[in-house]
């Protein structure tokens, strides 16, 4: 079971934005930017190319119905939208609203 399902199933606490049947937003522990949410299936998949094409394209608009929420509760002048998946191995999107590259630290 992977940390994020761990989270989907209530066994580890994490702050929620929003959920769906299918799909969860939720704060990422450690923010590349205030206001750094992660979008993710509820089903354990590991790599977001992985998800089957219903359960990707749900996905993707879920993220949009996110992001365009960030960016009215948070100034920024763009959600960046990152696919990485080198630490957890369950699809997610990150959606980080950043007004400069520098508001990175990768
Ligand atoms: P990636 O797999 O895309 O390289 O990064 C995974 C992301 O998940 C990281 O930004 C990391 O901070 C976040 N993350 C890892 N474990 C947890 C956790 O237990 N709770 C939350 N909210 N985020 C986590």
């Amino acid at each position: 079971m992977t940390i994020f399902s761990k989270i989907v199933a209530g066994e580890i606490p994490a702050y929620k934005v929003a959920e769906t049947i299918d799909y969860l937003a939720f704060l990422d522990i450690n923010p590349l930017a205030e206001g750094h949410v992660l979008v993710i299936p509820k089903k354990e998949v590991d790599y977001l190319f992985d998800l089957d094409d219903e359960l990707y394209t749900g996905l993707q608009i879920f993220a949009k119905i996110i992001a365009t929420a960030i960016k009215k509760a948070i100034p920024c002048k763009r959600v960046g939208v990152a696919v990485i998946g080198l630490e957890v191995p369950h699809a997610h999107i990150h959606l980080i609203p950043l007004n400069r590259m520098s508001d990175i630290n990768f």
